[in-house]
């Protein structure tokens, strides 16, 4: 067993290139984690996942805390166990799917109450009991429950929205620790389970330093940036990461929220992020987005249906040894099932081995040629050929 830590194994420029010690074992960083929403990643099976070199994968809070239950997961042996995958997991806190159902919840300062989407039951989800509920589902990373910033919020709004998510960090610190230390009625699924404080304020600069400087007071294994990739600009969303990591620990794992395209990932290890998680690869996959290194093609167009060639030559997935897009875009244009996984299995490799590429580019010192190269290469445009 494994306690929790994070080596920062080389440097260049403020991309890191590290590696994270958890439970159920090592995640070299920058990492991507494939979302798996309800406990599994949609349309790909542990064992592929496991073969196209994932390491760690994240699981939504407020989707298994309604179904099947923390508490059933719980008597099942916990998430890895439950799903049958033996890696890292992250789970989120919940606060953000609470936060998207708009006129179905209410935030106070006690936490944040909502009516469920499957069945408009009523529930109140509080710091605390994010932070109980994760523990039994015994992720390795357990995030504290924040209030998200929507899009644009005035200095005014985003300022109460972080002074909320400070009081609430500190409790779920509080709880956390308790638990750990066996003074609650939670029994751990994980013990060593780590806890990461997340960053708010916005798009507003001065706010994400008071933000940062709040949470890193209250002290966690490790710090996430929330509240991006909401609908500001891309560049925004740059500025903003590179203006918030210098005031995170340098020592510790920085993981940005919710993001991105590859270009994205590219530009935020560029700033000093190790973690991503993201649910575009296998859900543009599921729409016939597949990622090539000159940009994504949209598989449905008629221009595929005689291409013998491979989604993208240079891939080494089992989607682009075996199958022509042709054959995609005729699985994606008859709705067969086969087409969202082979897709799906495609697009996270692409991100996996922007992943790897940008991990050997920073122990090399090449980060800022691979970046320049990428950028040449890579657009965000859908391809026309
Ligand atoms: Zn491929």
């Amino acid at each position: 067993m494994h306690s929790f830590g994070f080596t920062v194994l080389a440097q260049q420029g403020a991309a890191r290139r590290g590696e994270l010690r958890t439970a159920h074992g090592v995640v070299q960083t920058p990492a991507f984690m494939a979302v798996g929403t309800r406990g599994a990643v949609k349309a790909v099976t542990h064992r592929d996942l496991r073969d196209l070199g994932a390491e760690i994968i994240l699981g939504n809070t407020y989707h298994l805390y309604l179904k099947p239950g923390d508490a059933a997961i719980a008597r099942l042996g916990g998430l890895h166990r439950f799903i049958g995958w033996d890696g890292p997991i992250l789970t989120d806190s919940g606060g953000y799917q609470i936060f998207s159902l708009a006129d179905r919840r209410r935030i106070t300062d006690a936490g944040a109450e909502f009516r469920s989407h499957l069945d408009g039951s009523k529930h109140l989800l509080t710091p605390e009991s994010a932070a109980d509920i994760q523990s039994r589902l015994g992720a390795d990373i357990a995030m504290v429950l924040d209030e998200c910033t929507a899009f644009p919020a005035t200095p005014d709004v985003a300022a109460r929205s972080l002074e909320r998510t400070a009081r609430w960090a500190a409790r779920a610190r509080t709880r956390h620790l308790a638990i750990a230390a066996g003074e609650t009625d939670v029994v751990p699924s994980t013990p060593g389970q780590a806890q990461f404080g997340i960053v708010q304020g916005g798009v507003h600069e001065a706010l994400r330093r008071v933000s940062a400087e709040a949470t890193v007071a209250i002290g966690f294994e490790g710090y996430a940036i929330g509240g991006l990739s909401v609908g500001e600009p891309v560049d925004v969303m740059y500025d903003i990461v590179g203006r918030t990591t210098p005031h995170l620990p340098e020592a510790q794992p920085r993981y940005l929220m919710g993001t991105g395209m590859p270009d994205d990932l590219v530009e935020s290890v560029a700033r000093g992020i190790d973690m991503f998680d993201c649910v575009l690869p296998t859900r543009n996959a599921r729409n016939g987005q597949l990622l090539t290194r000159e940009g994504p093609l949209n598989i449905r167009n008629a221009r595929y249906a005689d291409d013998d060639a491979p989604v993208d030559a240079a891939c080494r997935c089992y989607t682009c040894r075996h199958f022509s897009r042709a054959y995609l875009r005729h699985l994606a244009s008859t709705g067969e099932m086969l087409g969202a996984t082979l897709g799906s299995m495609h697009n996270l490799c692409f991100y996996l081995d922007i992943m790897e590429a940008m991990r050997k580019a920073i122990e090399f010192g090449s980060f800022e040629e691979f970046r320049q190269n990428f950028h040449r290469t890579f657009s965000r445009q859908p391809l026309t050929r």
